[in-house]
């Protein structure tokens, strides 16, 4: 058994203009490093499949999945929000995301990978139920993890967030859900400027000042994470593995580096061990310094996959 890693070529062909920092070399980034490290031959590479209307639907209402269909244009560029915009191949890279997410909880819960690593974009975490925004437009986690529960019977899930930017639209799906529980770090204030206003009790945000290093993402692991983690008991843990808050990207203001995320994937995969059998599955979110994002997902990998 091994890790499992999910992508597909249409995730390249989603571009949102010349200068947008999503962009699909981020994905070739990640694959140079892969082979740079050795790492690479250690996985077993899954096509992603194209999500379904009814996997999307326990996310986003129904009107909403076919109003994003409607929107795919067949020449040019759309916009969703200022920052978020769909060319003729943005569809079909969406549903390649979120069905990569899908196949991920698939091949973990039928024990057919350890965990999983989706390389996926567009990304998912401020793809709220009803509304596109900062670069997502499905939130790939979040069909994920309900995937977990309708499909799998996973009652208690995870979702483990450390992208530089609060996970918004995850919140809005599951705050208030008894199943989930959402631990997350980010900087803060900074966009999209939530997080902190009276959350729900099941969400673990953590906001961190501009500055704020790794040791700072440690504490707030340490003393919220770990507890509300250890009461939880997740079955399932899903990770929005964002590597924004990286010192080289300045997308953003944290310094994180790549032993941190080797850190926090390893206190993860603790509880994953401890609680819900080692099941891991975790999403590309952010990381926009293309070589860091490269090492970071590395350093992310080797733990994940004790490679
Ligand atoms: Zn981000």
């Amino acid at each position: 058994m091994a890790t499992a890693f999910v992508t597909h070529p249409d995730c390249l062909k989603h571009e949102m203009g010349a200068y947008h920092p999503e962009r699909p070399e981020r994905l070739s980034a990640i694959e140079d490093q892969l082979i740079a490290s050795g790492i690479g031959q250690y996985l077993v590479r899954h096509d992603a499949p194209l999500a379904s209307d009814e996997q999307l639907a326990r996310v986003h209402p129904i009107e909403y999945v076919r109003a994003i269909r409607d929107a795919a244009p067949e020449e040019g560029t759309v916009h969703l929000d200022p920052d978020t915009a769909m060319n003729p191949h943005s569809l079909r890279a969406a549903l390649r995301a979120a069905g990569a997410a899908v196949l991920a909880t698939d091949l973990v819960m039928r024990g057919e990978a350890d965990s999983a690593f989706c390389s996926v974009r567009p990304p998912g975490h401020h793809a709220c139920r009803a509304r596109p925004m900062g670069f997502c437009i499905f939130n790939n986690v979040a069909v994920a993890a309900r995937h977990a529960r309708h499909a799998h019977g996973v009652e208690r899930t995870a979702i483990i967030d450390f992208d530089v930017h609060h996970g918004n639209g995850t919140e809005d799906i599951f705050q208030g859900d008894p199943h989930v529980l959402m631990a997350s770090t980010f900087q803060h204030p900074f966009y999209p400027y939530s997080g902190t206003e009276d959350p729900a009790p099941n969400m673990a945000n953590v906001p961190l000042p501009a500055g704020s290093d790794g040791r700072a993402l440690r504490a707030a692991v340490d003393r919220i994470w770990m507890p509300a983690l250890e009461d939880l008991e997740p079955q399932m843990i899903f990770i929005s593995a964002g590597f924004d808050a990286h010192v080289e990207d300045d997308m953003a203001m944290l310094r994180f580096t790549e032993s941190d995320y080797a850190w926090v994937t390893q206190r993860v995969k603790e509880i994953a061990d401890k609680y819900a059998e080692g099941r891991i599955v975790s999403v590309l979110e952010g990381g926009y310094a293309l070589s860091a994002l490269g090492r970071s997902v590395v350093a992310h990998l080797k733990v994940l996959g004790t490679l």
